[in-house]
């Protein structure tokens, strides 16, 4: 039901919460699609990483062939979009990595896995992202990292209690929550614009 001249959005589609977003981004008019092999991340405007497992990710991603076309699509300025499992994957460094787990990088910045606890694994949150118009958006947090630090190109656009949840850096998004998981597709519209602007 997109109209022609809509981005093309793909999907990393290894493991993770694919489908959500699929039905996200075609609300805020973009024609998605799953990605699973160099020959599809090829075809897309833009890519999504979604949540799931990062150290699985990092597995698969190498099993298909699709970590160094990743890096070079994300070097080359592909607009690229991770949350949370996805957003480890966007960081240039895991602070606590499992042995062998790489991540595709693009975002100069720190990252802690499962950060915000046990007592906390799941939970729910207003967080106010810089550049979303409209009120807070509707955070789900499972098993979340957070930011730890940045370097001086990355922007920081939400924090919550004290700690960072939402980057960019230039095409490169990244947020500890699952907007895919809401009803509201206010990042993912800001997504779909960032891939606009690219195109
Ligand atoms: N804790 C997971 C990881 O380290 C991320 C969880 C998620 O994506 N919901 O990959």
């Amino acid at each position: 039901m997109t109209a022609p001249g809509n981005p093309v959005i793909g999907v990393l589609a290894l493991q993770g919460d694919v489908r959500e977003h699929l039905t996200a981004l075609a609300a805020a008019d973009a024609a998605a699609r799953p990605v699973r092999r160099p020959e599809e991340l090829a075809g897309v405007d833009g890519l999504v990483i979604p949540g799931g497992e990062s150290t699985t990710m990092s597995k698969l991603a190498h099993l298909f062939g699709m970590m160094e076309p990743l890096r070079e699509r994300v070097r080359s300025g592909m607009p690229v979009y991770g949350t949370c499992a996805g957003l480890i994957m966007l960081a240039d460094k895991i602070l606590d990595p499992r042995s062998g787990q790489e991540t595709i990088g693009g975002i100069d910045m720190i990252v802690r896995r499962n950060a915000f606890g046990r007592q906390n694994e799941s939970f729910e949150a207003a967080v106010e992202v810089a550049g979303v118009e409209g009120g807070p958006v509707e955070g789900v947090f499972i098993r979340a990292p957070w930011v730890e630090s940045v370097g001086a190109r990355t922007e920081v656009l939400a924090e919550y209690n004290g700690h960072v949840v939402a980057v960019r850096q230039g095409s490169a998004l990244a947020t500890s929550f699952h907007p895919e998981l809401t009803g509201d597709h206010r990042m993912h519209g800001l997504f779909a614009d960032m891939v606009r602007d690219a195109r």
